[in-house]
């Protein structure tokens, strides 16, 4: 048993969609084999904007999904020539139910619209994709992930029941993959027991893969790139930049955490539980190998950069200067995590306390109101977190160059440092 992963990268056109159907069959010897599929290209962020429109103009909403849709249309188009009836029906059907959503007039939560509207990008490049292969003669079947992937109520955030979740997956799945079906799932989205559509943060297909892998015990899994592997920085901001052939799930988890993007952070852990190897491959040239990501055993690595820009430094102090004790901190923290604010480095002093956390200004501003006045916060926005593992000193200077550093932290072979650029952050190739 397999499960791919394709992300929205891989299916940003109708040539996307061909590419992956190419992929699917190089490994149809292989079945079972359960695909997870991103919503095409950069959907989910034009679905964001709907939602934003929502709030000061409905006509507006509902013209930027037209357009949303309009896309969607041509690459059905360009693909099968005309629009197949039943595809039809489905597109109409999920685009409809957002419609619903933009035009409802009751009071809803922010969280719970975002996810009912986003969720339709996955619900349509999987329709696409699985029309696509069964019109290519693979025997492919459309599953709906909010029957499978059972989640809280913590919309845009959702976190998984993983009872019923791998119950249901047993139930649903298992037997039909084996039959020998290709399931096709939308990563990213789940479901309440009450049947409200949830999502699992943004990025989180990597995430439905790793989930569906540890239920189903697979064999393997794939995550399909636009990257040859993990590379040791991000190839659009730097250069000399090579691939990992292989890294322990530790490390992986390390530089996920550090906020590497090419996985998710929780995909780690479902898959090292039960030992199943993990590939980061890419869609563009499929014969490579790749990186392996499996074991437990480290190995030697050559420095790894990840710069994450998005950032911001909290500093607390305690308006009567008294001491930051432990029962602040955990006021602090439980405060943070109702905001569901993420913190990615800290310092204490005895007066003080600062944190570097992603910076969303909304969250902020809930964090900062709801703040007990015995605190005063200043706030550091519009900054950037460099993090090298396996550094070596000589390297440094060159990654800081013409940035002024305001915090900075090592801890055994990983130095962090929190900064402040003239130059924005900008990818070299566009
Ligand atoms: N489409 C979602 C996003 O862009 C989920 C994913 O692609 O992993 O965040």
């Amino acid at each position: 048993m397999r499960i791919f992963k394709f992300g929205g990268a891989s299916v940003k056109d109708a040539a996307g969609f061909r590419n992956v159907t190419s992929i699917i069959q190089r490994f149809l010897d292989d079945k079972p084999l359960a695909i997870v599929v991103s919503a095409t290209g950069k959907t989910t962020n034009k679905l964001e904007e709907v939602v934003a429109a929502k709030n000061h103009s409905v006509t507006e909403a509902l013209a930027l999904l037209d357009a949303i849709r309009q896309h969607h249309l041509t690459i059905v188009k360009e693909l099968f020539g005309q629009l197949p009836a039943e595809l039809d029906l489905h597109l109409q059907e999920h685009f409809v139910e957002a419609e619903w959503i933009i035009e409802e007039q009751r009071e809803m939560q922010v969280d719970y619209i975002y996810d009912q509207v986003v969720s339709v990008g996955e619900l349509v490049s999987s329709r696409i994709l699985a029309a696509w292969l069964v019109h290519e003669h693979l025997d492919a079947t459309w599953v709906d992930a909010r029957d499978l992937i059972i989640t809280d109520e913590s919309y845009r955030q959702a976190r998984i029941n993983w009872d019923e979740t791998n119950r249901r997956i047993g139930n649903r799945l298992s037997a039909s993959l084996r039959a020998g079906n290709i399931a096709v799932v939308q990563g990213f989205i789940g479901s309440t027991p009450e049947n409200n559509t949830t999502t699992l943060g943004r990025e989180g297909s990597d995430y439905t893969a790793a989930i569906l892998a540890n239920a189903l015990d697979a064999g393997g899994m794939y995550i399909w790139k636009d990257v040859p592997g993990v590379m040791t920085a991000d190839p659009d901001f730097f250069e000399n930049v090579t691939k990992l052939d292989r890294l322990s799930y530790r490390e992986a988890i390390e530089m996920t955490y550090y906020g590497c993007k090419v996985i998710h952070p929780k995909t780690i852990q479902p898959i090292k539980l039960k030992g199943i190897p993990l590939y980061v491959k890419s869609f563009l040239k499929p014969e490579d190998e790749g990186t392996v990501i499996a074991g437990d055993i480290d190995l030697e690595y050559p420095p790894i950069v990840v710069l994450e820009g998005k950032q911001a430094l909290l500093h607390f102090s305690s308006a009567d200067l008294s001491f930051i004790a432990e029962y602040h901190l955990a006021y602090l923290f439980g405060l943070l995590d109702k905001y569901r604010i993420k913190v990615n480095m800290m310092r204490n002093s005895a007066i003080s306390f600062t944190v570097c956390v992603t910076n969303e200004p909304i969250r902020i501003q809930h964090f900062s109101t709801e703040l007990n006045p015995m605190f005063k916060l200043v706030i550091d926005p519009e900054l950037e977190l460099l993090t090298v593992r396996h550094f070596q000193e000589s390297m440094l200077p060159g990654l800081i160059e013409g940035k002024i550093v305001l915090l900075e932290e090592r801890f055994k072979s990983t130095v962090q440092m929190v900064m402040k650029t003239s130059r924005p952050i900008v990818p070299r190739r566009s």
